[in-house]
């Protein structure tokens, strides 16, 4: 009886939490596969200066294009890349990608623009982290200080001794750091001072409602504010509208990103977009 028992609830098992873990195990086959035969491809989303409009730079964003599943967004795989150590592998293809593509829009005569790559946590805590970034520059040519990291809030928080002193070892290559979804974090501000960081990009969500919100607009004003009196760079992302653009140049927030311009392209789109800003009158 008590056998029986046990085998009922291992079927209740099987059948009830099966179809969820089946579904997961899936998933992390293909995209172990798809680390074997690179089935990823970057996005490309430019960055303007909110004052004149010209691209500055761009952010690299990872796709997914999968035979099974066609493309794949980032928040449909990044969490399962992320929990089996898979990002470490497809965090380094897309490095040495998006460094490579920048060196090569230079060659092809076009403006010499930063390149931000989105870095999880688990890659900041890899000890090699540093040496790997300093060989993919190595390799691919790229200027180190056209080669912008973006990280979270949430990446420094409860490990701030950590995360200073490998932000001080990537700070030492040359590159730029940026604190993506800022203002998402409920971080200490303190910690602005104690990093070595470049930029911070106001997160999309304090964007969003410009100009019906009237706590958001002062959560960004507030942040450009905080961002020029550091001595910071500051992006506001997810810019969709003129009326949210004409409220970043009122504050004389720097740069701006989002559907607006333009969402994330593909490289050669992006290149044509690239060389229409740059045949432009000054
Ligand atoms: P993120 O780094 O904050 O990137 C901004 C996201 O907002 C992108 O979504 C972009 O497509 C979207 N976006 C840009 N402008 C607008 C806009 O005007 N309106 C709206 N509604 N959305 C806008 P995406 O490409 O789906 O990426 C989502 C997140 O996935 C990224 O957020 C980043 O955290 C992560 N991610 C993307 N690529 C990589 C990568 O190569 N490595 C790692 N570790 N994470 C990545
Ligand atoms: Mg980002
Ligand atoms: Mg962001
Ligand atoms: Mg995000």
């Amino acid at each position: 009886k008590a056998k029986e028992d046990g085998r009922k609830t291992f079927s209740y098992f099987t059948a009830e939490l099966g179809v969820a873990a089946q579904k997961r195990i899936e998933l992390e086959t293909r995209l172990r596969r798809a680390v074997e035969r690179e089935e990823f491809i970057l996005h490309y989303q430019p960055k303007l200066a909110v004052d004149g409009g010209r691209i500055i730079g761009c952010e690299a964003l990872l796709r997914w294009l999968s035979p099974d599943l066609g493309l794949v967004q980032p928040s449909d795989f990044i969490p399962v890349a992320e929990e089996t150590g898979l990002i470490e592998a497809i965090g380094e293809w897309v490095l040495r990608k998006a460094c490579r593509q920048a060196v090569q829009w230079s060659r092809h005569g076009l403006p010499e623009l930063d390149v931000a790559v989105n870095l999880s946590a688990r890659q900041l805590w890899q000890a090699e982290l540093p040496v790997r970034i300093a060989g993919i520059l190595h390799e691919t040519g790229l200027d180190p200080n056209r080669l912008e990291l973006e990280l979270t809030e949430s990446v420094i928080m409860g490990q701030e001794t950590l995360a200073a002193e490998r932000f001080g070892q990537l700070k030492s290559l040359g590159v730029k750091l940026a604190i993506d979804d800022f203002g998402t974090g409920y971080s200490s501000l303190a910690y602005l001072k104690r990093f070595p960081i470049d930029v911070l990009k106001i997160d999309r969500s304090f964007v969003r409602d410009i100009p019906d919100d009237a706590n958001d607009m002062a959560i960004a004003a507030a942040i450009v504010a905080m961002a020029r009196a550091l001595r910071l760079t500051v992006v506001a992302e997810g810019v969709e509208t003129l009326a949210q653009l004409a409220f970043l140049a009122e504050k004389a927030c720097y740069a701006y990103q989002g559907y607006l311009f333009s969402p994330p392209v593909p490289a050669e789109d992006f290149e044509r977009l690239l060389a229409a800003d740059s045949a432009r009158k000054p």
